[in-house]
Order: structure tokens, then sequence, then C-alpha cells
């Protein structure tokens, strides 16, 4: 594939005007949807087949958020692409000021694998919402998603507008070689740093969805079988690669042996005594994962599970007690359905362990103590919180999703994801008459004329 080729002509295209009317961006977005809807089988065997991941779960934290984001578009675009009036200056009164939102141009997108469709589809919606043409790069590592995008994209989506690459590293590097005017990338820190240097060549606009390592915090106020069923819901679908799972426990020290117990209860009911039997449970993506994660489990800590078969890239749902900073499970972002709980005395304590660290994705509290609560909000940066629950909230599409810090930069969902592909343009429309109100402005200057 010559891809200097591709990208010239989706920017012709876009010059030519393809995406900029509101019928042709809805139109798009319909044919996304069709794609969708007439697909759903052959997407969620290709997602069994990569991840071994159930329907149930498949249809909820894939297809349905990106439903979500079109549907929040067909019900939105209008109002999102109208001119916003805002009041001019006193210089100005006389005159009309508006933002426009105009779309960027060509846009990338780099997916990675843990949910290829959704984080590949979502930004496509907002991106195609906002009027711009795409290149689409799904991540290689979900060969059979990739392989099913590959056929349905150029199928359903007008070749004008959007491209799918596929490929690994090789074909993405050489893709940033190319003149974008976005670059929209999930995935890890480290190849992010190299997706923001590729950028900077061309001083290409970038957002970066990024990972980290996410803490709970948890206080002695809680129901422990409540939080534990949250708990144990965020952080084991997905067999824990989940960029939002809750990766490690912070537990006011006399609560620990409860907590554990509930989680315990919670994992057995969800997955059964042996979830290698569990239809509802997944497997880790390939054996370079399942060996990294293995690697971080300590054996003396396990409290609950610490099974794993290489042949079946299965982890067992497990659970790590008493666990410290320097313990190997937290030195990196786990990725894999180990869940390691670290005692603290107070929640001073838990605060300064979140602020000795890199600011996370997500933050999540447990707490019935509203002053707690408020208090961990008020001294502590992360890219999004949720209180007494895990992941739901980047599910709701009028709050914006992204990291701070190592976790990203930008956000999107909802009307952030049209912002995000848009540029605000600031309009001053004037009209010829009221000359004579220039006439200060102009030289020769009157020095004895003094505004403040
Ligand atoms: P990754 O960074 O390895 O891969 C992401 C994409 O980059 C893929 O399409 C891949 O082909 C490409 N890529 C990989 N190495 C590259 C290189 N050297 N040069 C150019 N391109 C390269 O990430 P991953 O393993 O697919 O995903 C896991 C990471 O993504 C975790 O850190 C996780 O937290 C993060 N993540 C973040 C979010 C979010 O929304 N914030 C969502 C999911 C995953």
């Amino acid at each position: 594939m010559d891809l200097s080729k591709v990208v010239n002509e989706l920017r012709q295209n876009f010059k030519n005007g393809v995406m900029q009317g509101i019928e042709s961006r809805l139109h798009q977005l319909q044919r996304l949807n069709d794609l969708l809807d007439e697909n759903e089988e052959l997407i969620l065997e290709a997602l069994y087949k990569d991840l071994h991941k159930c329907k149930l779960e498949s249809n909820v934290m894939e297809l349905l958020q990106v439903r979500k984001e079109i549907g929040h578009c067909f019900q939105n675009l209008d109002e999102w692409m109208s001119p916003t009036k805002v009041s001019p200056d006193l210089l100005n009164v006389l005159n009309h000021c508006e933002i426009r939102a105009e779309p960027k141009g060509v846009v990338l997108i780099i997916s990675p694998w843990n949910y290829p469709v959704n984080l590949l589809l979502s930004p496509l919606a907002g991106a195609l919402a906002a009027g711009n043409v795409v290149v689409l790069k799904p991540s290689e590592v979900a060969p059979n998603v990739c392989k099913v995008f590959e056929s349905l994209i150029p199928r359903y989506l007008d070749e004008k507008c959007v491209q799918l690459v596929s490929g690994g590293v090789l074909e993405t590097t050489a893709l940033l070689k190319l003149r974008f005017d976005h670059i929209f990338f999930t995935g890890a820190p480290s190849v992010a740093k190299i997706v923001m240097r590729a950028a900077s060549e061309h001083l290409t606009p970038v957002t970066l969805e990024l990972g980290g390592k996410c803490p709970a915090i948890i206080d002695e106020t809680c129901d422990f079988d409540t939080i534990s069923k949250r708990i144990v819901w965020g952080k084991f679908c997905n067999s824990g690669q989940t960029c939002l799972a809750v990766d490690y426990i912070l537990c006011i020290k006399k609560c620990q042996d409860a907590l554990v117990n509930s989680l315990k209860k919670a994992i057995v009911k969800f997955y059964g005594e042996d979830p290698k039997g569990s239809k509802s449970y997944g497997r880790i993506i390939n054996e370079r994962h399942f060996e990294r994660v293995c690697n971080l489990i300590n054996s003396s800590k396990v409290v609950f599970g610490g099974n794993f078969d290489k042949s079946n890239l299965y982890i067992s749902p497990t659970i790590l007690s008493n666990v410290t900073a320097d313990d190997s499970i937290m030195s990196e972002e786990i990725f894999g359905p180990l869940l390691p709980i670290l005692c603290i005395d107070k929640i001073d304590e838990a605060i300064d362990f979140v602020n000795s660290r890199e600011k996370p994705l997500a933050l999540y509290v447990f707490s019935t103590n509203s002053s707690v609560v408020e208090k961990i909000l008020k001294q502590t940066s992360s890219g999004g919180v949720c209180v007494n629950d895990a992941l739901v909230h980047g599910a709701v599409p009028n709050l914006p999703f992204g990291g701070i810090g190592q976790s990203g930069m930008g956000a999107y969902h909802g009307k952030e994801s049209f912002d995000v592909f848009s540029h605000k343009k600031s309009c001053l429309l004037k009209n010829q008459k009221f000359e004579f109100m220039n006439d200060i402005r102009y030289p020769p200057y009157d020095e004895n004329w003094f505004v403040i």
C-alpha cells in the first residue's frame, strides 16, 4: 500500500469538501451504525477468538459504547456545528463575534488491542461528526478483529472519507512520517512518546489516551459485599486488560480481611469455583503478555487464585494481600487479572501514596463518608474519578474521557470528541459602516489621546 498516496488522496477529498455538510457526516455515521448492526455476530466472534470475550461483555463494553457515541452525534450534531455567538468587547459593540467549529482535515487514529472495536470506532465517530477524513490503524495484536474491519470498513464507509491501514510497528512508523492534521493515539505511554516525537516534525496536534496504575482507596465505612462486586466486575472483566481497571487497592489495614473475604465471594459468584470453565471469563491476549503478567505474581502474597495455564493463556482472578510499594507488581501497569492490596493506617497515607506516583487515568474512592470523598477529590489529581464504583464513569458521553500527565493528554467522548477533532475558529464579522470610529487607531497618532 502506497501510504503517502492514501493520505494525499484523502487530503484532496477533504479539500474538495467531501465531509463538509452535515448530510455527508450523518450519512457516514449511519453507515458506521449499519456496519455494527449488520455484522454484529461476525464482530462478536472475532472478539471471542482474540480475547475470549463473551457476547454480553463485548456487546456492553464494545458495541454499545460505539453506538452510544454515534447516537449522541445524531442527536446533537446540528447544534454542535452551529456557530457559537459570543459577546464582543466595547470596541466591537457594533460587530458580530462568533466561534465556528471547522474540521481539522486528515486525522490518524491509532488504536490498541484490548477493546479493539470500541477504541477504534468511538474516536472514528467523533472524527467523522467533526467533518474530517480518517486513516484508521487498528492493532495487529487483535488479528481477528483487525481482519474483520479490513473487510468491513471499505464496504460500509466511503473510501473517499475513511481508509484503513493494517499492520504493526513498521506500518505505523511509516504512517507517522506523513503529515496529518491530528493524531489520536490510544496505547502505552512508551509508544505515545514515539507518536508525539513524530507528530512534532509536522507540528501536528495529538490526543494521547494512555494507561498507568489506577488506584482504589477504600475506607472502613464501606459495605464490603457491595463494593467487592463492583470492584471484581471492574477488575476482572476482559481478564483485567482494561486501561481503567482497578490496578491496586489501598485499604485501611483493619478492613483488609473483611475486604478479601468479600472479594473472594464475588469472584466465585461471578466466575464459579473454577473460572477457567466460566463462559464469562476472558483470556490473556498473547504469550508475551501472559509471561509478563505471570512474572508479577509473588506466590507468597497470593490469598486467592494464582493459577495459570499457558496453553490456554489463562490466568485466574488473583488477589494478593499485604503488598508493598517495593513489590514488582507495583512497578508497572498490571494489565491482567491480578489485584494487589496495600494496607494504610489512614486516608492521608493513601493520598500521599497516590500523589507520589504518576497521575493515574482513573482514581476510585470507596467510602460512604462524604468528607473523605471530598478530601481525596480535592487533594489528588487523575484523568477521572469514580466514587463507589469502577469503570462506569468512562461510559457517560457527557463526561470527557482522558488522562493527565503520564496517563494522557486531551479527552474525547460525546461533545468532547467533536471538539477534539475540530478547530475552533474565532470570527469577527464587521461591515464597512461607521469608519469614523476607527480614526483614533490610525497614524499619525495623537499622543495626548490616552485610553486605559
Ligand atoms: P501499544 O502502545 O503497544 O499499541 C497501540 C498501537 O500502537 C497499536 O496500533 C500498535 O500497532 C502501535 N504501535 C506499537 N508499538 C509501536 C511503535 N514502536 N511504533 C509505532 N507504533 C506502534 O498499546 P497496546 O499494548 O495495544 O495497549 C495497551 C496500552 O494501552 C496500555 O498501556 C493501556 O493502559 C493503554 N490503553 C489506554 C486506553 C485509554 O483509553 N486511555 C485504552 C486502552 C488501552
